[in-house]
């Protein structure tokens, strides 16, 4: 029977729900609306345009046939009419109608539907301090903002930029301007470390190291208070609570709310902050009405919680789910882990399921294992470091999520999509060490890291070794206690480290540590360091069968003590 299904939001969402609709109902209509000019983009694509990478904004709307997605596109190649620059403004459930204005016009029109898909998205949100709408302050949520920026950029005016918020976007912004335009930037975030929430602390260390060595400056742990303008009447100055700062340019990336108020108001079943809440087939409190993307919560597959995860990742694939069940499918979209990935000029992180805070929050009792190793065959001569957190539920074992940097992104991506995919089905650390896994020594070792991982936190969980962090080895190393360093490498190549610390930092190489025992203390605290944990495990083994108890190892090594800027 022919339908009529008008879908409200044409980004990414939208478009995918209408087109997988109309490929498998070719008879009925489908009627894709948006308020805006510019619609069915690749909004991930932003910051590599602003960054030159992208060298066209046009390249954002293209397909991979390099066909422009605009109304006329819709029409001829998706069956779908398009009406850009009309906003639905209300939803008559009962008479089963959506009103829109025409936005240029004004003009109103009352649309039936037999069924209706929600994909407003989010819009970012604005700090309600006293000048934030200032002229030359930019959240970067559409092309035309894009755009602006990158002329801003282009034109030379801007020599200082201030980006506020050290999430993905924020970052990613600030790798554009510095990158490219080698604009002076600065980066100032309410909490203390980048990417907070989906990153642990000490790879955000790691991340923060690199970006300041690009030449990035960072604020932490410090809040925007106003903005003030210059003669001109533009942004000049950012005020915090700990300063102030000149600007030419603002990004505001503080995060995106969902815009739900439509769907409110029509009486569907919101959150208090704004989330539409969907089932498992994404319809809504109204069987007739479908949502997804950035406007709806998702149950978390591991705290069971609805969580808002606004990914691109997500919208495409709730786009499909929807236009197969608007068709009466009955495909479900599963519970969703948080998988996510960025680009921080040289280094990539990426991180799927539960930080430490995070899962000790949801109630879990739960550690976090680092370990940093090579990505691949350690003969193979192109190879990166890869420095992973895997977090592990004490008691049973099971893997609750993943964080990573590393040089080689595609490889850590590749990592990290592993775990993911894994995530929903519960596997333990031990699970994680015996993954089947492809192996060739240009693409990974043949004990793969995440195999290495899984063994460590299993060796952990099981008590045969106690393995400290590398902001634990900072607070240990800097608390005045009187232990010793005991150095499992060979002596090449460490000489400054027990000239500088005589009495202190010890070096026994680990294959003659059976032999010397009877050179260390009994009543000191030993902490084990190596290059990447690998030798101060089996140095740890060593000692405690040797009858020493008080005995830590520094997971991840000198490799994470020097990635983390921790100075010795
Ligand atoms: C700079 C940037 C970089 C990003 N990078 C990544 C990334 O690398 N990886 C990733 O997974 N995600 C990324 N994202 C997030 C991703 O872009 C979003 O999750 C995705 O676009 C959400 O799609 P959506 O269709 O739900 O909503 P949106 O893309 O927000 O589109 C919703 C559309 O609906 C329109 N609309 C809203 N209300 C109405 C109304 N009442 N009437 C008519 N139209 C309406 C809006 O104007 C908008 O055009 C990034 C986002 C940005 C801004």
């Amino acid at each position: 029977m022919s339908q009529h299904v008008v879908v409200i939001g044409a980004v990414a969402l939208g478009p995918k729900a209408a087109a997988r609709f109309k490929r498998l109902e070719p008879g009925s209509r489908v009627t894709l609306v948006d308020r805006e000019k510019l619609f069915s983009y690749g909004g991930c694509g932003i910051p590599f345009f602003v960054s030159g990478e992208v060298a066209d904004v046009a390249e954002l709307r293209k397909t991979a046939f390099h066909m422009v997605r605009d109304a006329e596109f819709f029409r001829k190649t998706k069956g779908v009419d398009v009406r850009a620059e009309t906003e639905a403004i209300a939803i008559d459930r009962a008479a089963k109608t959506v009103t829109l204005r025409h936005l240029p016009t004004g003009k109103e029109e009352v649309l039936a539907y037999d069924q209706l898909v929600l994909g407003m998205g989010s819009s970012p949100v604005i700090l309600p301090v006293p000048g934030a709408t200032l002229p030359g302050i930019f959240t970067v949520n559409s092309l035309e903002a894009a755009q602006g920026i990158r002329d801003l950029a282009a034109a030379g005016g801007v020599n200082r930029a201030v980006v506020i918020g050290a999430g993905f976007i924020g970052l990613e912004m600030a790798v554009a301007l510095t990158d490219l335009w080698g604009i002076e930037t600065t980066v100032i975030e309410f909490r203390d470390q980048l990417l907070p929430g989906v990153s642990g602390h000490n790879l955000a260390s790691m991340a923060l190291r690199h970006m300041k060595e690009k030449g990035v400056e960072f604020r932490l742990a410090e809040q925007v208070q106003s903005f003030e303008a210059g003669p001109d009447g533009r942004v000049a100055r950012v005020i915090t609570d700990k300063g102030s700062l000149d600007a030419d340019l603002v990004i505001m990336s503080v995060g995106v709310r969902p815009n739900s108020e439509l769907a409110k108001n029509a009486g569907l079943n919101v959150s208090e902050r704004g989330g539409v809440f969907v089932d498992e087939t994404l319809r809504t409190s109204d069987p007739a009405i479908f949502a997804g993307g950035d406007c709806v919560l998702l149950p978390h597959a591991l705290t069971k919680a609805p969580v808002y995860l606004p990914l691109g990742s997500m919208a495409n694939r709730q786009g499909r789910v929807i236009g197969t069940n608007l068709a009466g499918g009955k495909a479900t979209f599963p519970p969703v882990v948080g998988t996510w990935c960025v680009k921080l000029f040289d280094l990539a992180a990426a991180g799927t399921g539960l930080t430490l805070p995070a899962a000790k929050a949801a109630g879990f009792d739960a550690l976090c294992v680092h370990a940093g190793m090579l990505d691949r065959a350690h003969f193979y001569p192109e190879k990166g470091l890869m420095s992973l957190d895997l977090v592990v539920e004490r008691g049973t074992g099971r893997v609750l999520g993943m964080q990573g940097l590393a040089a080689m992104g595609d490889a850590l991506v590749g990592k990290v999509d592993v775990v993911a995919a894994l995530l929903p089905s519960g596997p333990t650390a031990y699970d994680l060490g015996n993954v089947e896994l492809a192996y060739s020594p240009p693409f990974a070792a043949a004990l793969d890291i995440l195999n290495v991982l899984g063994n460590v936190a299993d060796n952990i969980i099981a008590g045969r070794v106690k393995g400290i962090h590398v902001d634990e080895f900072a607070a240990l190393w800097n608390d005045g206690e009187d232990r010793i360093i005991l150095d499992c490498r060979e002596h090449h190549g460490i000489e400054h480290l027990l000239e500088k610390h005589p009495g202190r930092w010890f070096n026994i190489p680990q294959g003659d540590l059976a032999e010397r025992l009877h050179e260390l203390p009994r009543d000191k605290q030993i902490v084990l360091m190596c290059n990447t944990g690998a030798r101060s495990y089996e140095a740890f083994v060593t000692l405690a069968h040797n009858g020493f108890t008080n005995i830590v190892s520094v997971e991840g090594g000198m490799t994470a003590v020097n990635a983390a800027g921790i100075e010795v």
